[in-house]
């Protein structure tokens, strides 16, 4: 069996493997080569935990396995990350136990690749300026992922307390590209592109502030409640997910559908897209809206990925199991 630590994982999953991992699962998913397990999540009455399991199997990739752990709050006075994770892969003909990857910062570049394959396959070819609707944790991986996947000249971004959005211009200046803290009237008039990744339970971007020909990148929705944008967006949008069943349910789409203004039936598939079984973007005037929810066949696509190349590169660790 081979470990690959979390303190591994920086040196070892670029972008551009995620992004070709990512974009594989999707397409497999949507060719019914792979499908998720039903999600556990349960609170475990056990220091404020929430604890879980996503899994899946693709058979087009032979991944197998599951992405374990949740949220812990009060790990941050112990020096730790609040948001725990552990892919286990397994070996597709045998149900032996293949490799044990850490998974907390493949779970950001996971979710960035999910939003940079959106913004490849859907976004106008002249996008220019790119808008991001937040500035926590994930949203710099968020920004040096989609950054890389149109020749964007200005990045504007827009954070409920706008001190944090530092983070943001520091990494914006890496990439050589100016940037902007802006309201979000301006980020939406200005913006090519918007990816959007609050927690919130309220719609953050409204439908006034969006512009036709923007493609937007919903990539903070993952659970029942929460929010980023005003659901009318959607309804005039052109709308892809990752996985329809969770778009509809957890994902943004919950609420365009709840209040009856889209169907299930009008929210398709990226994989489509990327096998070419759906026409993608059609006009320079069309929104379109990724909603990414995040799925465990993602988690296990970037895990073995990574296991991949710490072979390759000699050093994966092998342990008698
Ligand atoms: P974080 O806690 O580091 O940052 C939260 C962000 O939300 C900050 O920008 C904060 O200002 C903003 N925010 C909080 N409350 C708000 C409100 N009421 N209105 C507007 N903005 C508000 O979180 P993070 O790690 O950056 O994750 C962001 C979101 O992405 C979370 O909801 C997380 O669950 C979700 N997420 C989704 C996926 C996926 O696959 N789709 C993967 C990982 C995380």
């Amino acid at each position: 069996m081979i470990i690959v630590p979390e303190s591994a994982i920086a040196n070892l999953m670029t972008a551009d493997d995620a992004f070709k991992a990512v974009e594989a699962v999707f397409a497999a998913m949507s060719r019914g080569d792979a499908y998720n397990f039903p999600v556990i999540r349960e609170a475990i009455g056990h220091a404020d935990a929430l604890y879980g399991f996503k899994s899946g199997f693709d058979r087009a990739g032979l991944n197998l396995g599951l992405k374990s752990g949740g949220y812990w709050p009060g790990n941050a006075d112990k020096g730790l990350t609040n948001h725990q994770s552990t892919v286990f892969l397994f070996d597709a003909d045998t149900g032996k136990c293949r490799a044990v990857v850490g998974g907390n910062l493949l779970t950001a570049l996971r979710t960035a690749a999910a939003a940079a394959v959106s913004t490849a396959h859907l976004a106008r070819e002249d996008a220019r300026v790119l808008g991001i609707v937040g500035a926590g944790h994930q949203s710099t991986f968020q920004l040096r992922q989609v950054a890389a996947t149109r020749d964007f000249e200005r990045v504007v971004a827009w954070n409920r307390s706008p001190e944090k959005l530092d983070r943001l211009a520091k990494v914006a200046a890496e990439l050589g590209l100016p940037f902007e803290a802006v309201s979000l009237e301006t980020l939406g008039a200005q913006a090519d592109v918007i990816v959007t990744i609050v927690s919130a339970q309220a719609p953050t971007l409204l439908d006034a502030h969006v512009r036709p020909g923007t493609h937007i990148a919903c990539m903070g929705t993952d659970t029942k409640g929460k929010q980023e944008v005003e659901a009318a967006i959607l309804a005039r949008a052109t709308v892809f997910t990752d996985e329809v069943a969770q778009s509809v349910t957890i994902g943004e789409a919950q609420h365009a559908v709840g209040q009856g203004l889209i169907a299930k039936g009008d929210v398709n598939e990226l994989g489509a897209v990327i096998n070419g079984t759906h026409p993608g973007r059609r006009s320079g005037d069309e929104i379109t809206v990724f909603d990414g929810t995040g799925v465990g066949l993602q988690d296990l696509a970037v895990a073995a990925s990574v296991v991949e190349r710490a072979i390759a590169e000699g050093v994966a660790v092998e342990v008698d199991f």
